[in-house]
């Protein structure tokens, strides 16, 4: 049985094959298999676009049905570069290789430097009868990308293709493309007007607009409102703190790759902070604390700030400054797993809330076979460890045990939500953290009156506001709840002489809710246009007034693209209050 990443590969091969007819004197970069389909890298003599794909995807089809053979050959390192005299990329490859022999592939005319392995060939006989193995590909698009990866050498030409064993897959895989691609949220955030990211700002520095503050606001107003029921206080920290800081916490030494360079004041060296821990750990120290205090719940949301490569920021998705939905629990050892009991219901109240029900949580824990990683001792490591695998059985979650994948000071618990496209959203995270509290002389003092090490535990929710925005509008495909949608209502009167109704509904709806958020759309306009505009501006509640909605003090309803009919001013808040309380 041939596996699909050998097609995706024998794929890259064909289409480089067809390349060089086509284009002749094109260099020839790399083509391996990837998740979901396959790419080769090309120095063309002319830039190609992506109207070229459709006549390189045809003539790979014709090629494939000529039922073209691939041939393995182990040669010597020269006679590869006679092979390659013309293939720069190839020969500095031939160059790097270990060994003197390299192994290469023909198929057809073309000739490729590769370890293999592929198809014997494109067509597979079946009792006499030609069957295609390789045709369910499609090539979907053309990209830039540096020669290895790295900035300093030549931009070359990426062609993307997705391949799959059968057409039902590839077809599968395309439509949740076109429906990934309607809804993402770069796209609504522009046509709702929401957010923006401002080459004059800077890559990966989020501004939201108007609109986009309010979907931000409710969701911090309920994060905080929840947290303080839970029995978290409030802080708020600077956005910058000493270099020593930092040096103190571990994060220059562990993350310095991710962290902004420092920034001078009066000789002392200062850094835009990654994290919010060691602020909250100074409200923690700035008294005694006595073991009938503990344990002690702080959050804050606070914005965060670490480099990102440019190639890898991505909308509200990868960020260069981010709002953390942070919070630190200060506790002793034996109430760890109560309060990482409580954090998880804390994560699945929320999500629940925000229409996530599907998860995949993962428990990370430390590579045992490389212990000089992480900080800490191996007693404070197991302890972790247990405390969080012991929560979660306790919960009855399903997880998986991911070893090697726990962060340098603790092991966590990361839940990753599932999306309306069954798609994975990086989420809450909890871990246990012994040696912050170790760094910073964290303690309480026990029934005897002892000195005790406190134990410290971080948490998100939501993970960051602005990427859980960006995943709300890819789940809701922009038409979010009411509870959340930044204009709730739109009053439409039918002509001028309704737009004193208007007024008088959106008092009276105001007098009983001064929180919904509404607007009469008394522009001139049609009012079929307006309508439209309501629909693609995913407005949940339009409301109609004309002559007669005016004789029975009532409003027209228009939801999710449907007539509700006419339905009386109290009626219709009725209705919108019990969905806004409910978070329907
Ligand atoms: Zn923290």
């Amino acid at each position: 049985m041939i596996n699909v990443e050998t097609i995706r590969h024998s794929l890259s091969h064909i289409m480089a094959h067809v390349v060089q007819e086509l284009y002749p004197g094109t260099k020839f970069g790399i083509g391996p298999a990837i998740e979901n389909g396959f790419y080769y890298d090309f120095e063309f003599k002319n830039p190609l676009t992506n109207e070229d794909l459709p006549k390189i995807e045809n003539k790979m089809r014709e090629l494939i049905k000529e039922r073209v053979l691939f041939n393995k050959k182990l040669i010597s390192k020269n006679s590869a570069k006679k092979i390659f005299s013309k293939q720069p990329y190839k020969l500095e490859l031939i160059k790097e290789l270990p060994g003197q022999k390299v192994s290469i592939y023909e198929s057809g005319k073309f000739i490729d430097l590769c370890k293999g392995p592929h198809v014997k060939s494109t067509l597979q006989l079946h009792s006499g009868q030609a069957k295609e193995i390789i045709d369910s590909f499609k090539l979907t698009r053309i990209a830039g990308a540096y020669w290895k990866g790295s900035e300093k050498n030549k931009m070359l030409t990426r062609i993307y293709g997705v391949a799959f064993m059968s057409k039902k897959e590839l077809e599968q895989y395309l439509q949740l493309q076109e429906e990934a691609e309607k809804r993402d949220h770069r796209v609504l955030g522009q046509k709702l007007d929401l957010f923006s990211i401002s080459d004059e700002v800077g890559a990966g520095l989020v501004i939201f607009h108007p609109k986009g503050a309010v979907i931000r606001s409710v969701i911090e107003d309920f994060w905080k409102k929840e947290h303080k029921k839970r029995g978290y206080h409030y802080v708020y920290s600077p956005h910058i703190g000493k270099l020593d800081l930092w040096k103190k916490s571990g994060h220059w030494e562990f993350y310095r790759e991710s962290l902004y360079s420092p920034i001078e004041i009066e000789g002392v060296q200062y850094l835009l902070k990654p994290m919010n821990c060691p602020f909250h750990l100074q409200v923690y120290k700035s008294k005694i604390r006595s073991y009938k205090d503990l344990s002690i719940r702080y959050c804050e949301l606070g914005t965060v700030y670490r480099f990102e490569k440019a190639g890898t920021l991505h909308g509200l998705l990868r960020v260069r400054g981010f709002t953390q939905d942070d919070a630190h629990i200060f506790c002793m050892p034996n109430q760890i797993n109560k309060e990482v009991e409580g954090v998880l219901d804390l994560a699945c109240f929320m999500l629940n809330t925000f229409g996530f029900s599907n998860f995949e949580v993962e428990l990370s824990v430390r590579d045992p076979k490389n212990k000089t990683k992480y900080l800490g001792s191996d007693e404070i490591w197991k302890k972790a460890e247990n405390a969080l695998e012991y929560s979660l059985n306790q919960k009855g979650s399903k997880y998986r045990r991911a070893e090697g994948e726990a962060v340098f000071y603790g092991p966590k618990i990361d839940i990753k939500l599932i999306d309306a496209l069954g798609r994975g959203w990086q989420g809450p995270t909890i871990q246990v953290d012994f040696n912050l509290p170790e760094k910073f002389d964290l303690n309480y003092i026990d029934e005897k009156g002892r000195k005790e090490r406190v134990v410290m535990i971080h948490h998100t929710v939501l993970g960051s506001v602005e990427r859980f925005i960006g995943n709300l509008l890819e789940h809701y495909a922009g038409a979010l709840p009411l509870w959340l949608a930044p204009i709730q209502i739109w009053i439409i009167p039918l002509g001028s002489r309704h737009e004193d109704y208007a007024k008088k509904v959106e008092e009276e709806l105001l007098k009983e809710n001064p929180d919904l958020r509404i607007e009469i759309k008394d522009e001139n306009e049609t009012v079929s246009k307006k309508i439209r505009n309501g629909e693609i501006q995913k407005i949940p509640y339009l409301a109609v007034v004309g002559d007669e909605e005016i004789k029975e003090k009532a409003v027209r309803i228009r939801s999710k693209n449907k007539d509700l009919g006419m339905i009386k001013i109290d009626k219709f808040l009725e209705k919108v209050n019990s969905e806004i309380k409910e978070k329907r």
